[in-house]
């Protein structure tokens, strides 16, 4: 298990356009593996990669479900709306409120390198589009109606 540190919030790699993955080689895995420890470990519901300083299209997320991995993620279909607090593990001590898509339908490499599509709704779609924004440097203040101090 190995636990990356994570950045926060002024660090420019989180404004960066993450590149995309072009091989899934034994490195991007190990990538994924060590994510998916750091969300864990930080109590996290998702991870992008350029939040443990890695401009690469890669996120891990699990919303209650057990852990999913994206390599390149591209959401297909976004809809209806819904608004509700988000955080970022890059933005301690900060909660928003966000509107977004209240459910999404996403695609992107697994671990194997397949093509695979996730539907989400709810709390996963949330964490989906947040997360993807991450990869496009947009972090959730960016798009909130209003931020707070988490209590
Ligand atoms: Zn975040």
């Amino acid at each position: 298990m190995a636990v990356y540190k994570i950045v926060e919030i002024g660090t420019p790699v989180l404004r960066e356009k993450a590149l995309e993955v072009k091989e899934v080689t034994p490195n991007i895995k190990k990538l994924l593996d060590n994510m998916r420890d750091t969300m864990y470990a930080a109590d996290g519901v998702g991870l992008a990669a350029p939040q443990i300083g890695v401009s690469k299209r890669v996120i891990v997320v699990d919303a209650g479900d057990g852990p999913l991995e994206l390599i390149n993620p591209v959401i297909l279909e976004k809809q209806g709306e819904e608004t509700d607090a988000e955080g970022c593990l890059s933005i301690p001590g900060v909660n928003g409120d966000v509107t977004r898509a209240a459910q999404v339908r996403v695609q992107g490499l697994n671990r194997e390198g397949i093509m695979t599509e996730i539907k989400g709704e709810g709390l996963l779609a949330r964490v989906l589009q947040h997360e993807i924004d991450h990869l496009e440097g947009v972090l959730f203040v960016d798009v909130a109606s209003k931020t707070y101090k988490s209590k």
